[in-house]
């Protein structure tokens, strides 16, 4: 199956319907399941922060009370109330970094677990994802996740504790006045738990916006080279203005929302407040309360109602992390339906490919069936050229003999094993795939070169030298050393592919898939590149999608592949005997210079 996400992360349905899953809170709490051990030292250190806070205003009340009396009595208490203090402190330093280093113990285990998960992702699956949005769940999903289960879980605890612990005080203190707080803390508290959801909301929705603008920003930046051929700069620069424009608008209601709430649940607070004040006032007027008792009481007060306007944001943390647990978790869970590993290994390969009457839809694209049964076999030692119109199902082939995708029926084998029952990471190894464009990756020449395998200095220069490339390579100052830039931009296209070629003949491959270049390189270049792939050819079992006369002509084998289907299949010779679709598109090659693309 298939996960596909809207803009905002949420996982669709066939219909593109958002799936509502709700992993709930116990399934996010084992996250932390590995910090436990942190996390009930972070708890301890807690409960003496806690008990120091809760424990505090009274004893500030005691010392009202005491400067009435004497000032030794003054002093102690002081002192008292000092040691409280620094005893909390010192307790929450305690809890703070527990509490934060068990976040960043789970935050880098999550986020390599989630890499591991998306890098062995089928193929298809990163046809439907964009690059853009994964990586932002790498980035900040794990984040909020982080925060969840840690920071805010600590701080829930903490406050819970402090409502809790002031309350029971203030009750023993005295339980009228109690009374008249608990009798206002409902309205306060259900005002701020609806005003509190909308302007989640709202954050929400503002979140959802940004990462749309977000997206934009990496597709536009990540293909800056093809947005400045076309001047592109300003449909860039609108596409993610308009996007950014709606964050705004989003921002701007926001923004009038979170005043008003926080002018709402002040004038809410404040006059709670006073009321106690006022009640309080009342009764040491009365006689029946002193000034220490009242100072305690309002502090108490006060801390109560901190902690619970603390709360209150933190209930759209919460929400936003049970968003975030539901990407995650989603991407957690998926297990690639093509696994590469647990298969057989066999003592060595041969490089026999077998195609058995092999159909094959891209589940990117359900309606359009691109093979419609293709059969063909290619020995040992044999080099079969695909050939055919573009957009047949040449490259389709040739993913399917790197098992980036399975047939929906037939069969696909290697050495007359079905390659579904072959470990893929094994005979991965013994394929080699060099394509018209190849990416490398932004690392040194020479790291590029060995990509596939563990290779000695010798070993990576006596690949550069079979693939031509040893000599550009000296040429410049840092030689192997020398770092290619993002997908290779610091390099030609010829001396991309010569070191494509070197990675690819470093693994010494059984088989060889090949896309040959097209007229793209300059003449002397693809020379070159050329000289370095007849020379990898040589001895090898070999696929290539080709588009040379040379190619063909010296094929074991040539395959016409037109609209799924092999439309002839047999020697150069006889294909031109043939009189059909072969010769018509060699004929075109001699006048246009290449066997691709034809008129069709
Ligand atoms: P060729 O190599 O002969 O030019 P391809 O194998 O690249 O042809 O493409 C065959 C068909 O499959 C085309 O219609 C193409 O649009 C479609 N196709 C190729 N890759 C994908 C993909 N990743 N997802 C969906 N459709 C694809």
């Amino acid at each position: 199956v298939l996960h596909q996400f809207n803009s905002t992360g949420q996982e669709l349905d066939e219909n593109g319907h958002a799936i509502h899953k709700n992993p709930g809170l116990l399934k996010l709490l084992s996250l932390a399941k590995g910090e436990i051990p942190l996390l009930l030292g972070g708890l301890l250190a807690m409960l003496g922060s806690s008990g120091s806070q809760i424990v505090a205003p009274l004893l500030f009340g005691k010392v009202v009370d005491a400067a009435n009396k004497s000032i030794d009595e003054l002093n102690e208490t002081v002192l008292i109330l000092l040691g409280v203090y620094v005893g909390g402190a010192l307790a929450s330093m305690v809890r703070a970094y527990l509490f934060v280093l068990a976040g960043q113990r789970m935050v880098a285990r999550l986020r390599k677990k989630l890499f591991g998960k998306i890098v062995t992702q089928d193929i298809a699956f990163f046809d439907v994802n964009r690059t853009g949005e994964l990586c932002n769940r790498l980035a900040s999903d794990t984040q909020v996740l982080q925060n969840a289960v840690t920071v805010n879980i600590s701080m829930l605890t903490r406050y819970m504790l402090q409502i809790l612990g002031s309350l029971v005080f203030m009750f023993i203190l005295n339980p009228s006045l109690t009374g008249v707080l608990l009798a206002v803390v409902p309205v306060v508290s259900l005002t701020a738990v609806k005003y509190g959801r909308f302007v989640q909301r709202k954050r929400k929705e503002f979140q959802d916006k940004l990462a749309d603008a977000g997206t934009q920003a990496e597709e536009a930046l990540s293909s800056i080279r093809t947005v400045r051929m076309f001047s592109g700069e300003k449909k860039a620069n609108d596409l993610y203005g308009k996007d950014i424009e709606k964050s705004y608008q989003v921002g701007k209601q926001l923004a009038l929302a979170q005043g008003t709430f926080e002018g709402v649940i002040g004038i809410l607070a404040y006059g709670a407040i006073t009321l106690v004040l006022w009640y309080g006032g009342k009764l040491v007027y009365e006689g029946n309360l002193s000034a220490g008792v009242l100072t305690s009481f309002l502090l108490y007060t006060l801390q109560v109602a901190i902690a619970f306007g603390l709360l209150s944001s933190l209930y759209g943390d919460f929400m936003q992390a049970v968003g975030a647990s539901v990407r995650i978790f989603s991407l957690l869970e998926r297990s690639p339906t093509i696994s590469s590993e647990n298969g057989k290994i066999l003592p060595n390969l041969n490089g026999y490919v077998e195609f058995k009457n092999v159909r094959f839809t891209y589940p990117s694209r359900p309606d359009v069936e691109v093979l419609k049964g293709i059969s063909f076999t290619v020995k040992p030692g044999e080099m079969v050229a695909l050939v055919g119109p573009s957009g047949g199902g040449k490259s389709t082939i040739v993913s399917l003999i790197e098992r980036f995708y399975d047939p929906d029926s037939g069969t696909i084998s290697l050495d007359g094993y079905d390659i579904k029952s072959l470990d893929a990471l094994w005979f991965r190894q013994k394929i080699a795939m060099v394509s018209q464009e190849p990416t490398l990756f932004a690392f040194s020449i020479q790291d590029n070169i060995a990509y596939g395998c563990c290779a000695t200095d010798e070993e990576i220069t006596e690949a550069a030298c079979q693939a031509n490339a040893h000599e550009f390579i000296s040429q410049f100052k840092d030689g192997y050393k020398t770092l290619v830039g993002e997908r290779g931009v610091r390099l030609s296209g010829g001396q991309k592919q010569r070191i494509a070629i070197a990675r690819a003949l470093i693994i010494n491959p059984v088989l060889l898939l090949l896309d040959e270049a097209t007229s793209a390189l300059d003449a002397e270049s693809e020379h070159l590149v050329q000289e370095a792939i007849d020379h990898a050819m040589k001895h090898r079992t070999v696929v290539v999608i080709a588009h040379r006369l040379s190619t063909v002509r010296n094929a074991s084998k040539v395959i016409v592949i037109d609209k799924g289907t092999i439309a002839e299949m047999g020697t150069h010779d006889e294909l031109i005997q043939q009189n059909g679709v072969y010769k018509r598109l060699i004929l075109r090659q001699l006048t246009v210079g290449s066997v691709d693309e034809t008129s069709r």
